[in-house]
């Protein structure tokens, strides 16, 4: 194992880390700006703001027990009415890449703290 593998592996979780730590950080300050944010007649699922990204991301259940969700052109409808919300729901995107970016970067550290158990025991 080169010095030069581990360190990006290092590097790469280290950059995810921080890119999901700081998407959450702009998806808080997205959901202020929200048009509803000073309406508190009605809450979200987790009780909390029920902004144009809760309404999207909210399913229903039909009498066959069927679930539907929104499709993208109804929930690019609803986001349009809030620039908040737009960017709320684009910066929770890039935190699902960044979540994904980070779980690799974890997983291939930990194969290589294995690998260095490995050649500990023998
Ligand atoms: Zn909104």
């Amino acid at each position: 194992m080169s010095a030069s593998k581990f360190e990006k592996a290092c590097a790469d979780y280290a950059e995810a880390r921080l890119a999901v730590k700081k998407a959450t950080l702009r998806i808080g300050a997205y959901f202020d700006e929200c048009t509803r944010a000073n309406d508190d007649s009605r809450v979200n699922r987790k009780g909390g703001q029920y902004s144009h990204v809760s309404q999207v991301l909210e399913w229903e259940v039909d009498d066959y027990g069927n679930e539907s969700t929104y499709t993208a052109a109804e929930r690019a409808e609803v986001l349009a009415e809030c620039p908040g919300c737009q960017k709320a729901w684009q910066a929770i995107q890039d935190r699902r890449e960044w979540r994904k970016k980070f779980g690799i970067a974890k997983r291939r550290i930990t194969l290589f703290g294995n690998q260095i158990l490995a050649a500990r025991d023998d």
